[in-house]
């Protein structure tokens, strides 16, 4: 076998995973790119939602996730003032999923269970240490550059997928714009092994706490708790990152409770943007590489994990010839219009909502949650069971 009868992937994360594991399923070989020297264990994402998990199912990677993770049938809103305002159920959406909940795990366990599963499969190769530099192009193919242990080397492959993350070299080597805005806010992550059910009644472990200046989420992970707290733009990051600092927002969730044991305290940047175009030629971008959006309902990810699987499909039915090539414009239109009309709308929309006083929220929530109907449309939008439906549609429409 040649180099060039392979597909390249730019990244080794959950969605470069997700899609090397479908080609690899699908019989297609693939060699992955990726510059650390080992899978990243830095801590992201942690939910899964439903339809994700249906997907990983079909990669055999849905079961040893869960087994490390922690199901979340429930999520809430609260405002500071006035405690919960709502509660929903997956379980109202049962018969759209086979997993009606949410899957509270972090990332680098995807990533570990794929890559164990993978890297003894034939047809799957991963180099690490090997950072791709530059892309080129020509009809039967395209070559990337890396640097591998401090060597320049090329790669030729049929197609390249590039899921190298949000400061993507694979998009700028192809001169792919990524238009949108940076949020003059930032997010400071703090997890703590603190037991919050103890102090807090009626708390779910996915917890949304609507308040115009000070919103946050609780969020539950096996031994932790993530929560997320707006960092206003006059903080300067190395104030935003002392332990005193993360000790007062801390303090402001149960009264009377300071000191906590903290075990990471992370502070990130917030962006929504999204890529001109997710296919050039043969080369094609997913997840973070192709958007980027605020974490509020964990659709980043999850979106990536759902560009992986569209586009995979698509390139194992032309790489056997079962469909044409014409066929992989569809994962342009498909994902990127769901990722402009969908996921960077309602991320935005979540973050208004958090930074609203909460009065107009209940309403609207109550208004949800006293139809049942409503209810099962709200919740198969927030499972982003509704963004895959409208990808199809959007396959199926005239262009
Ligand atoms: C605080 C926070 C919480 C979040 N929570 C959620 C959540 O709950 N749910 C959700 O869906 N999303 C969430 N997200 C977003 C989520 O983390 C990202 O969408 C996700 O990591 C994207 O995966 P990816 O594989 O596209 O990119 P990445 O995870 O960034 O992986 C890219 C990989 O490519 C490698 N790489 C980079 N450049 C090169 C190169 N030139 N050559 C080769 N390799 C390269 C990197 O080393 C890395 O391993 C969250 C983000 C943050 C910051």
């Amino acid at each position: 076998m040649t180099s060039d009868e392979r597909v390249l992937i730019a990244g080794a994360g959950p969605v470069g995973l997700a899609a090397a594991a479908n080609l690899v399923r699908n019989g297609v070989p693939v060699t992955v790119f990726e510059a650390g020297t080992d899978l990243s264990t830095e801590s992201r994402a942690s939910t899964f939602h439903p339809p994700t998990l249906d997907m990983l199912d079909t990669l055999g990677a849905a079961k040893p996730l869960i087994a490390q993770g922690l199901p979340a049938p429930k999520f809430q809103y609260r405002t500071l003032r006035h405690g919960i305002l709502a509660q929903f159920d997956f379980s109202a959406i049962a018969d759209a999923t086979a997993h009606p909940y949410r899957l509270q795990c972090e990332q680098s366990r995807l990533t570990r269970i794929l890559y164990e599963q993978l890297r003894t499969q034939p047809g799957f190769e991963l180099q690490f240490n090997s950072s791709v530099e530059r892309v080129s192009q020509n009809d039967s193919g395209v070559t990337v550059t890396t640097k591998r242990n401090g060597n320049t080397e090329t790669r030729t492959g049929r197609f390249l997928v590039g899921a190298d993350g949000a400061r993507s070299d694979v998009r700028r080597s192809l001169g792919i714009d990524f238009d949108g805005f940076t949020w003059p806010d930032r997010f400071l992550v703090v997890s703590t092994p603190f037991d919050f059910y103890r102090e807090i009644e009626g708390l779910a472990p996915v917890s949304y706490v609507a308040d115009p200046q000070r919103w946050r989420f609780l969020l539950q992970i096996p031994g932790l708790w993530r929560v997320m707290f707006p960092v206003a733009e006059n903080e300067s990051d190395e104030l935003a990152l002392t332990p005193d600092f993360a000790q007062s927002l801390m303090a402001t969730i149960v009264p009377g409770i300071t000191n906590y044991e903290i075990a990471h305290t992370t502070l990130y940047k917030v962006h929504q943007r999204v890529a001109k175009t997710m296919r050039l030629g043969n080369a094609f971008l997913v997840g973070d590489a192709a958007h980027i959006n605020n974490p509020l309902g964990g659709m980043g990810m999850n979106g990536g994990i759902h560009d992986a699987m569209n586009v995979t499909a698509r390139l194992a039915d032309v790489w056997h010839g079962r469909a044409s090539e014409a066929e992989l414009d569809l994962y342009d239109r498909e994902r990127r219009l769901v990722t402009l009309e969908y996921i960077d709308q309602q991320t935005i929309q979540n973050k208004r909502n958090l930074e609203s006083d909460g009065v107009a929220f209940k309403t609207h929530l109550d208004s949800i949650a006293a139809d049942p109907q409503r209810t099962r449309d709200y919740l198969m939008r927030v499972s982003m069971i509704t963004s895959l439906k409208r990808a199809k549609e959007l396959g199926t429409a005239p262009a």
